[in-house]
């Protein structure tokens, strides 16, 4: 019986961009057989050998750039300017991980009295990659980097929305003169993710996606203890606008929209919830609704250059235009509502919807360009509602002096914090990751380093040397 096809679509067109079979329970098992087996060489490998590897890997990308960014444009619909920077991203991992790697897993060396004590790290083994589909390319390799430079093998399974990018990419590493087998992928969706996820030839699992798969991953773990779980996974982010001077209202309205449609809002740190003070938001709204009014929204090769492009496929759309429709059922306002500019493909107008009034809001994460409108009375209740989520991904606040924002920071629950900027321009050698139902306190980026090896603490002496001091009787005459 012929494997069941995958096929990627360009949501800007229908059109399918690539092509291959669904890995079955068979080439799932290989791929690991494969990578076991080529993780101890691997390990053996020099870092000096390794890194320069990289390095090779790092020049590809640069050389096939513009290849990779088209390729994330077709497969997600973002568009051209926003997947060079991923492209850039990807690039810039390789250095970021190096720093990581010696800062916090590098060797410590230390002589005590008569022996030496020594701190080294380990690799774990073969890890599995889950990737999401909103930034194909840099996600995924911000586990691979650190995975492969710690001396673990990879066996990577793509979003079933973008395998064409985690092909391309592998194609990169092959071509930079990675080893046969050290990383492997597998094509599919959840089912595939899934028998990876359970494989016993696993020895721990690096995931960034929805909190829903997260949490399945996690139950799906709690009989294997002994395996490392990173679970990066979404937010309902709180952006707070307060105390903004006049004059800086169309850069607050510019923050608020960078925040909130950037990828047609489909970034983990997207803010989601905009909370402002009642009564004082009107001149705020006004330079908001004007800039909204000016987005383009448009195919990723569009020039000139859209701000936005769809969102991933028509099924995501649906889910959205879904949501909205349930909390106007609920008494929210369309400010500026979601519609579908296009009837078949998932173009969608970025949406503003005040939600003040609705009595009972879903705390889920709208992966798309819809932003909630809250208006509070006072400060204290503009805190309440930023942390009313059992999220804790992104928080910002836009405005306000020192005092307000050090309330502001040490009150807010999340792993990322702003003030007067975008909430999801995160900075690329910090630790990135949430609390609460965003993640599983292993932050990535600067820190993957951290759950890529294990640290083994050894007291070592060169000659064999034991003395009892205390509790032996003494010797017989
Ligand atoms: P998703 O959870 O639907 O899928 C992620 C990956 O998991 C895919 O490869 C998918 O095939 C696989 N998968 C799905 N069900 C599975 C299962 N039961 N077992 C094993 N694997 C399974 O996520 P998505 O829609 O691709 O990505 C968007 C989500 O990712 C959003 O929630 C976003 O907030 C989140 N995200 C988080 C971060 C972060 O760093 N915290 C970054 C980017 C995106």
């Amino acid at each position: 019986m012929s494997q069941p096809e995958l096929v990627s679509t360009d949501p800007s067109t229908g059109e399918a961009v690539w092509r291959g079979p669904v890995a079955g329970l068979e080439d799932v098992n290989r791929a690991i057989v494969s990578a076991r087996a080529a993780q101890p060489g691997w390990e053996a490998v020099r870092l000096s050998e390794r890194v320069e590897l990289m390095r090779r890997y790092q020049n590809i990308v640069r050389d096939r750039g513009d290849a990779l960014a088209a390729m994330i444009s077709r497969e997600t619909g973002k568009p051209l300017w926003e997947t060079k920077t991923e492209v850039q991203s990807v690039i810039g991992k390789v250095d970021i991980s190096l720093t990581a790697y010696q800062e916090r897993t590098g060797n410590r060396k230390k002589d005590g009295e008569g022996f030496t004590q020594q701190l080294r790290h380990r690799p774990h083994g073969v890890l599995a990659v889950l990737g999401p589909y909103n930034f194909p390319a840099h996600l995924p390799n911000g586990h691979i980097v650190p995975s492969l430079l710690a001396g673990n093998a990879v066996v990577l399974k793509p979003s079933e929305l973008t395998p064409g990018t985690a092909a391309l990419m592998r194609e990169c590493w092959i071509q930079a003169g990675l080893p046969e087998g050290a990383l492997e992928i597998v094509q599919g969706g959840g089912d595939v993710g899934r028998a990876l996820a359970g494989h016993e030839g696993i020895d721990g699992l690096l995931f960034t996606g929805s909190a829903t798969t997260g949490h399945a991953l996690a139950r799906q773990f709690a009989e294997t203890p002994h395996k490392i779980l990173a679970l990066e996974m979404g937010g309902n982010n709180p952006l707070i606008v307060w105390d903004v001077r006049e004059a800086d209202l169309p850069a607050a309205a510019a923050l608020i929209v960078q925040s909130a449609y950037l990828s047609a809002g489909q970034r983990c740190t997207c803010a989601r919830r905009l909370i402002v003070e009642e009564g004082k938001h009107e001149a705020l709204l006004e330079h908001l609704t004007a800039l909204i009014d000016k987005i383009i929204v448009g195919a990723p090769f569009d020039e000139p250059q859209p701000f936005m492009g769809p969102v991933v496929d028509n099924r995501a759309a649906d889910r959205l235009l879904d949501q909205v429709a349930a909390l106007r059922a609920e008494g929210a306002v369309a400010v500026r509502p979601l519609t579908r500019i296009t009837p078949d493909r998932p173009f969608l107008t970025p949406a503003l919807i005040d939600v003040t009034e609705v009595m009972y809001r879903p705390d889920e994460e709208m992966f798309g360009p819809v932003l909630q409108l809250i208006r509070v009375p006072d400060f204290s209740a503009a805190m309440m509602e930023a942390n009313a989520t059992r999220f804790g991904l992104s928080a910002g606040l836009i405005g306000g002096d020192q005092p307000l924002y050090d309330r502001f920071w040490s009150g807010a629950r999340a792993g990322i914090v702003t003030w007067n900027r975008p909430t999801n321009g995160a900075a690329s050698n910090a630790p990135f990751g949430g609390v609460g139902a965003s993640g599983n306190h292993r932050p990535s980026a600067y820190y993957a380093a951290d759950y890529c090896a294990f640290p083994v603490a050894s007291l070592e002496e060169t000659r064999v040397r034991g003395v009892i001091t205390t509790g032996l009787r003494a010797d017989e005459e």
